[in-house]
């Protein structure tokens, strides 16, 4: 089980407890707010690119079709 010890006091603290035992500082800094994974960026243009050409696709077969 790993150690931990308190920033604030240097007691030896239990690295699963949220405060220290000793003094009562708190051990686990806030969780940052997670934010929604987005897709990255290749496959965010790669699912754009598809998505315009298919769009451009449609349109120029519109244009073919009644011209
Ligand atoms: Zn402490």
């Amino acid at each position: 089980m790993a150690k931990a010890s308190c920033p604030q006091c240097k007691a030896k603290t239990a690295s699963s407890a949220h405060v220290c035992p000793a003094c009562g500082f708190p051990l686990t800094p806030p969780q940052p707010v997670r934010h929604r994974q987005w897709p990255t960026k290749k496959e965010n243009m790669s699912g754009f690119s598809k998505a315009l050409l298919l769009i451009g696709g449609v349109f120029a077969a519109l244009l073919f079709l009644t011209d």
